[in-house]
C-alpha cells in the first residue's frame, strides 16, 4: 500500500515556537505610534494585550517554551497529518511530488486554533475576563471561541457582515461554544457608526471589524483584544505547523523545493514556512517560498511597503508592510480570511528581501483548483486554502512542461464544510471573475497620509 498519511506520535508535538525574528538578515523596522512618529514601546500595547503576548511580539529569543496546558490542549488535534497527493498527482500526470499540511483537523477546521489557544492562556493567566476580536470568513471567531471557552473566559466576536450574512453556521458555532457575535460594521461601536454614516450598506471589511474588536477592548479595563493574524506572536505560534512538517517530510524521505501556503495576514503561510525558511538561512538550503493571495486583495503582489494602520478608522500603531491602503474595501469574494488590505511586518520585510516570493489567482481560477483538489483527494477545502492549491497545481504544471521533478508542499490550512454556499455559487455560475485596476489601487493608496518608507 502506498504511504499516503505520514503521522507522527503525540510526543512529537514540538516543545517549543520558532522566532524568525532572531535569524532574519534585515529586521523589520519598529512600529511607530501615528501622532509621535515615534517607535511604541510595549507600555502602548498593554491596554489591549497581555504582557506575556507583548513580550512574545517582540522578543529576539530564537526558541519560546509552549507551556505545557497549550501543548496538552494541542494534543486533542496535533499533530496534524501530512499527506502525500497521489490523486492530485495522478490527476495533473506530473512528475513533482505533491505533499500537503492538513490543519483542517482541528476543532474549529482550521490553523487558527494553534494560536487562539495560547492567547487565551495568557490572557487568562493575567485575569482578564473577556476579549474582543474580528473574523472575516468565521475561521478566527470560531477559534477563539473554542480557546476562550476553555479557559471560561467571554469571547465578543465582530464579524465582517458579508460572512455573517453569508455563513450564518459559522455564527451558530461561535455560539456553541458560549461566544456573542455582531455584524460589522455594528452601531455598538463609534468606528462602525461612523462607516454605516457614510455606507449605509457597507459589506464590511477586516480592517473596519478590526476597529470595532479594539474600541471595545480598550475601554473596558477587563476586556483585551486579540487578533488572529498579522502580529508576530501569532507567526511565531503557529511555526508548530512547520516544524511537524519538517519531521514528516524526514520521515517520508523528502525534502520540498517549493513551500506554498494561502495568504490573507501571513499567519499560516509563516506557520509553514518560517522553520522550513530557517533551513535557507542557517544551512543554505535553496527552498522557495511562495505566499498565494486573491487577485482581488494583492497587496503582497501590488501594494506599496509603507507604514500603514492595521486597521480601517487608524487605531493600531503604524506599521511598517505591504498594503493596499487601509480605507481599501476589497470585494466580497467568498475567500473571506483573505479580505484584508495589508500583510504582516515579518513576512512583509522577507519579500522585501527577496527570501520568498508572492503570486495572486483570481476567484474562478481558486473555485477550479478546490473541485478538481475534492475529486482528486477527497478533501473539500476553505475558500481561502483554495489559493495554495492553485498555486500547487500551477508548480506542478510547470514541472511536467519542464520535464523535472520538484517537490512541492503547501498548506491546506482550513475544510471548507462550512462553505458550501461558495461552492454552490461557483457550480451555478454566479461568481464573477473579479480583478481590480491600477485605478482602484491608485485611488486608494493615494488616500494615505502615513509615513513612506526611502
Ligand atoms: C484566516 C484564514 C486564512 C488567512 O489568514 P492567514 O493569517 O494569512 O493565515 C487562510 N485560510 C484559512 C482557512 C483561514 O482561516
Amino acid at each position: 500500500m502506498k504511504n499516503r498519511k505520514i503521522l507522527l506520535e503525540e510526543n512529537e508535538i514540538p516543545h517549543q515556537w520558532y522566532n524568525i525574528l532572531a535569524d532574519m538578515p534585515n529586521k523589520p523596522l519598529p512600529p511607530i505610534s501615528p501622532a509621535t512618529l515615534e517607535p511604541i514601546g510595549p507600555e502602548d500595547l498593554a491596554p489591549l494585550f497581555p504582557m506575556e503576548l507583548i513580550k512574545q511580539e517582540v522578543s529576539a529569543e530564537k526558541w519560546i517554551d509552549i507551556p505545557d496546558e497549550v501543548r496538552n490542549i494541542y494534543s486533542l488535534w496535533r499533530p496534524t497529518p501530512l499527506y502525500r497527493a497521489y490523486g492530485l498527482e495522478k490527476t495533473l500526470d506530473t512528475p513533482a511530488k505533491i505533499y500537503y499540511k492538513y490543519e483542517g483537523v482541528s476543532p474549529s477546521g482550521s490553523h487558527k486554533p494553534n494560536t487562539a489557544v495560547p492567547q487565551a492562556y495568557y490572557n487568562a493567566k493575567e485575569g482578564v475576563k473577556k476579549i474582543t476580536t474580528e473574523t472575516g470568513a468565521g475561521q478566527w471567531g470560531s477559534a477563539l471561541s473554542f480557546a476562550c471557552n476553555h479557559f471560561g473566559m467571554e469571547c465578543e466576536v465582530y464579524m465582517v457582515r458579508v460572512s455573517y450574512d453569508g455563513k450564518p453556521y459559522r455564527k451558530i458555532m461561535m455560539n456553541t461554544w458560549g461566544a456573542s457575535v455582531y455584524p460589522s460594521p455594528s452601531n455598538r461601536t463609534a468606528a462602525g457608526r461612523k462607516i454605516l454614516a457614510e455606507h449605509p450598506d457597507s459589506p464590511g471589511s477586516l480592517g473596519i471589524a478590526i476597529s470595532e474588536a479594539i474600541e471595545v477592548a480598550a475601554s473596558d479595563p477587563n476586556t483585551k483584544y486579540s487578533l488572529g493574524s498579522v502580529l508576530n506572536h501569532v507567526k511565531l505560534h503557529q511555526t508548530i505547523i512547520g516544524q511537524e512538517a519538517i519531521k514528516q517530510m524526514e520521515k517520508a524521505g523528502d525534502m520540498p523545493d517549493i513551500v506554498i501556503a494561502p495568504f490573507g495576514g501571513g499567519s499560516n503561510f509563516a506557520g509553514l514556512s518560517f522553520p522550513f525558511l530557517r533551513l535557507n538561512l542557517e544551512e543554505g538550503k535553496k527552498i522557495r517560498f511562495i505566499a498565494s493571495e486573491p487577485s482581488s486583495c494583492p497587496k503582497l503582489t501590488r501594494g506599496v511597503f509603507r507604514y500603514d494602520f492595521g486597521d480601517t478608522i487608524g487605531m493600531t500603531p503604524l506599521l511598517p508592510m505591504y498594503t493596499l491602503g487601509h480605507n481599501f474595501v476589497p470585494a466580497p469574494i467568498h475567500a473571506g480570511g483573505l479580505r484584508y488590505h495589508g500583510a504582516g511586518v515579518i513576512v512583509s520585510q522577507l519579500l522585501r528581501d527577496n527570501l520568498i516570493e508572492a503570486v495572486s489567482h483570481d476567484n474562478i481560477e481558486v473555485f477550479e483548483a478546490g473541485v478538481l483538489f475534492a475529486q482528486a483527494e477527497g478533501i473539500i477545502s476553505a475558500p481561502e486554502a483554495t489559493h495554495g492549491i492553485a498555486t500547487a497545481i500551477a508548480e506542478a504544471r510547470k514541472c511536467k512542461e519542464e520535464g523535472v521533478s520538484k517537490t512541492i508542499l503547501f498548506n491546506l490550512c482550513g475544510h471548507g464544510n462550512f462553505d458550501m454556499k461558495a461552492y454552490q455559487d461557483y457550480f451555478e455560475g454566479k461568481i464573477v471573475k473579479h480583478e481590480i485596476t491600477e485605478e482602484d489601487i491608485r485611488k486608494s493608496l493615494a488616500e494615505l497620509n502615513t509615513p513612506e518608507i526611502a
